[in-house]
């Protein structure tokens, strides 16, 4: 079978690879349909993970997938043979303090598929069947775009986003767009703000508010969203370090901050909001089984938003295509997917392929 195997910082090949054998108890064999490419793969292709970083490479990477059973878990408990599925990527060890806490997310030794295991830019792979969601009413693609979902439901349960609350997302790429709409879908009252037009444009359609503003014109705009008191809740999706003070300036007080964007990046920050407005400021991580199943279900109830998120499609064999293109060129796209099945197609539809500018990067 074809392997996109990312070989050494910034080398991606495509070998032929044997097949995975019949799963055992407790797994099930999937055959890989559709895979999104996200900022967290470029770390990676870059070896910009620091220490962690050891031993990871050569591997397959790509966490955010869809995929058929093509042989079910033996024990009997899984999806069976043909079931469409989105595969939780979270592998956790279940026993150190987190896991015990039930916070598998932070897991002190947690290893991602398609991060320190290998992940669906190929054929077929084995994997828990715990982790397999099945999603029988998803097209290949919507499925795909489960995980990062995920992620934003988990944004908003950490920032305990509840019905009235005024949140204001920081970013509007696919992460953005996932934590506005699991926000809203709490009850939440919200406003994406971001400079790409093309992306404000999309989220405008699916009913949110947007804007954006320059320096401190922004605070004004955000103000005007929530009232004088502030939002109670800011989901900062952007990975910028330098837009951290405006992140934790525009919060209400007594509001929660939820940081979700990666970055090694530095920029100064004083501390001094967080105490004077007693800020509770939260990280995000992944997510837990039951908030991925909530993602399948948010992405159920919300196919045209996910299908318009998806920018490009590229084949497996330009893999290295698809990672320059977010790389090089990040504001041109919004979710770029690698079709490794051979049958996956762009969808169609307002907002569909979008050319994007001038993004928050
Ligand atoms: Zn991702
Ligand atoms: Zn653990």
């Amino acid at each position: 079978m074809r392997a996109a195997v990312t070989q050494g910082l910034g080398s991606v090949l495509l070998e032929d690879r044997p097949g995975p054998g019949g799963p055992v108890a407790g797994e099930t064999v999937v055959r890989v349909e559709a895979v999104g490419i996200c900022g967290s793969d470029l770390h990676l292709l870059h070896g910009d993970l620091g220490a962690t970083h050891e031993g990871l490479l050569p591997r397959v990477q790509g966490h955010e997938f869809s995929a058929v059973v093509a042989a079910a878990d033996p024990a009997g408990s899984g999806p069976p043979v043909g079931t469409r599925v989105a595969v939780w990527p979270v592998l956790a060890c279940g026993t150190c303090r987190p896991c015990r806490e039930g916070r598998v997310n932070v897991c002190r030794r947690l290893a991602l598929i398609g991060v320190h295991r290998d992940g669906a830019l190929q054929e077929q792979l084995t994997v828990p069947t715990a982790a397999a969601v099945a999603t029988p009413t998803l097209s290949s693609v919507q499925a795909a775009l489960v995980e990062p979902v995920s992620i934003g439901v988990h944004a908003a349960a950490r920032a305990r986003v509840s019905p009235g609350d005024t949140v204001v997302v920081f970013g509007a790429g696919p992460i953005g767009a996932a934590s506005a709409l699991a926000a809203r879908d709490r009850g939440g009252d919200v406003l994406v703000v971001d400079p790409v037009d093309a992306r404000r444009d999309l989220l405008a359609r699916a009913g949110f508010g947007v804007t954006w503003a320059e320096g401190a014109e922004l605070a004004g705009q955000v103000l005007a969203h929530s009232g004088p008191d502030g939002p109670d809740v800011v989901l900062d999706t952007t990975g910028r370090a330098a837009l951290l003070p405006t992140v934790l300036d525009v919060a209400g007080h007594g509001g929660r901050v939820a940081v979700v964007g990666l970055t090694s990046a530095t920029a100064p920050t004083s501390p001094g909001p967080i105490p004077f407005k007693e800020l509770d400021v939260l990280g995000v991580s992944c997510c837990t089984r039951d908030e991925f199943a909530a993602a399948a279900d948010l992405v159920a109830r919300h196919p045209a938003l996910a299908d318009s998120l998806v920018s490009h499609v590229f084949p497996l064999d330009e893999v290295a295509g698809a990672l320059a293109l977010l790389d090089e060129r990040p504001t041109e796209a919004v979710k770029v997917l690698v079709d490794v099945s051979g049958d996956t197609r762009l969808p169609t539809g307002p907002g569909a392929g979008d050319p994007m500018t001038g993004a928050f990067r």
